[in-house]
């Protein structure tokens, strides 16, 4: 069934025709800078006085700023994705697919100004977007591919009723993305959502308002009715209680810190006064993510993986290895070739704009968490590469690696999102296992080993969602990868799947008796 399907491939920016149109986008978002992006609701577009102001990482620059939207608009923008429901609820699969396929043109068509877009604003470089933007353009075809499967409805025995089992849509959903992802988590969230038959009001990260406007608005040309595809920026702290606990949201679908969502998953339980169903709640969230080194593993290549897991996109990927667990013996050899990966990226350290193998971190806050576990660092273990920052021009990180780390310290436990890496070291395969297991995560994992009995045991006791074996732990492809958590990672979901999709269905049986 999966064999038409194929991923798509990046741009090859080595190329001159593709350097000179992204330089090209560039200049149009230099243009468009400083503009301001409406609500959208029912294909209105709403000025709000209040705004939220679109910050480039890389410089600190101002983007544009999106209004911001009141609980009151947010009621408003619910209300219109009910009312938009009954009719899109009952738009055959093959016009809702068909909407998707077309949205999968038109971000093929806007595929430099998107990826120009992205790297602006959540600080990518030129393949880290383009790779995002091929994840986006994965989702949506996987989407189509799954739904076309499941509008056949479920196989039944035959009897001599005449019965079947057909999937329906079950409401609005409130969708609730990460700011690392812009363009593939927020699209493959809303399109899900879509093409299955449901409504949605989303409300993107505050730190990239931009690049959502700009998919959102894709979403209005590409067919799916305005009442449909609703986009209602605003402060997580002023209208994401509010969308999760409105009566008529049906199912909220978020993407985040395990903060964040542990709040939505509570107060999404508690019926509200004229509610008449349960919420259904998708929530995929933070990571601790642990690469065991065994004393068999190719160190070289086993560094590689672990650099490339702790530092690319300065370790904010949920995916990003965080923590090493090194057998003793090669513990020295491993963390001496860690510190040569670190320091190649290091010298690249700028802006995505000028394609630097390191970025910026994304925003004052994270640059403050971040550089504070630093200075925990400091305490908790033997910094031998990196630890310096500054925020002067923008929000810049050097890659920190870390030895002779506790497996009880902070740094070995606490989801840190950025880019520094704690090594600890382990006297067995058995117990680096364990330590593995030990928080209270379970997202991504990896092993190097040329030990075929530890990459059994592995298999059978290493409890992440994703887990990679003599590969680093980030780049999950969709289809080949089907990503999603364990723990407080999540509710593994397994997005890009067709299971994915059932979230946002209800299975009705129906029988005729013909007698
Ligand atoms: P975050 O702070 O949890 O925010 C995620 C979204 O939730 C944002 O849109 C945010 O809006 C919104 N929000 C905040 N408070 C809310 C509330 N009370 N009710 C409803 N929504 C609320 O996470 P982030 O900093 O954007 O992303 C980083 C985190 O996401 C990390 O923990 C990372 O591991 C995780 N992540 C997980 C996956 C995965 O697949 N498991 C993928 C990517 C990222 P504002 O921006 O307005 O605050």
């Amino acid at each position: 069934m999966l064999n038409g399907f194929k991923n798509a491939v990046e741009l090859d920016f080595s190329l001159e025709e593709n350097r000179k149109k992204l330089e090209e986008a560039f200049a149009q978002v230099d243009a468009e800078k400083g503009r301001i992006y409406p609500l959208m609701i029912g294909g209105e577009k709403i000025e709000t006085e209040k705004k939220i102001v679109s910050i480039s990482p890389a410089t600190k620059e101002v983007l544009g700023y999106a209004c911001s939207c009141s609980q009151e608009l947010a009621d408003q923008a619910i209300r219109t994705a009910h009312e938009a429901f009954a009719s899109w609820s009952l738009t055959p699969a093959e016009e809702r697919i068909r909407c998707l396929r077309r949205l999968t043109c038109l971000i093929e068509e806007n595929r430099f100004i998107l990826d120009a877009w992205n790297v602006e604003e959540s600080g990518k470089n030129w393949g880290e977007a383009d790779g995002e933007l091929c994840e986006a353009l994965d989702f949506f075809n996987s989407y189509a591919m799954h739904m076309e499967e499941l509008d056949k409805g479920l196989e039944l025995v035959p009897t001599d009723e005449f019965t079947k089992c057909i999937y329906i849509p079950i409401g609005v959903g409130a969708i609730v993305p990460p700011w690392n992802f812009p363009l593939s988590i927020c699209g493959g969230m809303v399109a899900s959502a879509l093409v299955t038959g449901n409504c949605v009001i989303c409300k993107p990260s505050s730190d990239t308002p931009i690049v959502a406007y700009k998919f959102m608005e894709l979403c209005l040309k590409a067919g799916f009715p305005a009442g449909a595809v609703n986009y209602i920026p605003g402060s997580g702290s002023e209208i994401g209680d509010y969308i999760v606990e409105h009566p008529l949201t049906r199912f909220i679908n978020f993407t985040g810190s395990k903060t964040v969502g542990c709040r939505i998953n509570e107060r999404a339980a508690k019926v509200a006064e004229g509610q008449k169903w349960l919420k259904r709640v998708v929530a995929e969230m933070g990571g601790k993510n642990a690469i065991i080194v065994d004393s068999t593993a190719d160190i070289k290549k086993a560094a590689q993986g672990i650099a490339s897991s702790a530092f690319t996109f300065q370790g904010q990927k949920c995916s990003a290895c965080s923590r090493a667990l090194v057998m003793s013996d090669v513990y020295d050899e491993l963390v001496e070739e860690v510190v040569a990966c670190a320091r190649t990226l290091k010298e690249d350290q700028g802006s995505g704009r000028r394609n630097a193998a390191m970025g910026p971190v994304i925003n004052q806050a994270a640059y403050d968490s971040i550089t504070g576990y630093v200075e925990v660092a400091r305490k908790e273990g033997n910094i031998v590469y990196g630890g310096n920052y500054s925020d002067a021009e923008g929000f810049y990180i050097e890659p920190t690696v870390v030895r002779d780390v506790d497996k009880d310290a902070r740094i070995a436990n606490e989801e840190i999102f950025g880019p520094v890496l704690a090594i600890v070291k382990v006297e067995s395969f058995d117990k680096a296992l364990e330590i593995a297991n030990q928080t209270e995560y379970g997202l991504t994992g990896s092993v190097y080993s040329e030990t075929r009995e530890n990459i059994r045991k592995a298999k059978l006791n290493f409890h992440v969602g994703n887990l990679y074996f003599n590969r680093k732990s980030t780049a999950a492809v969709v289809l080949q990868h089907p990503f999603g958590g364990f723990n407080m990672s999540g509710t593994d979901a397994k997005t890009g799947t067709k299971d994915y999709l059932t979230n946002f269905l209800n299975l009705k049986s129906i029988t005729e008796d013909l007698k």
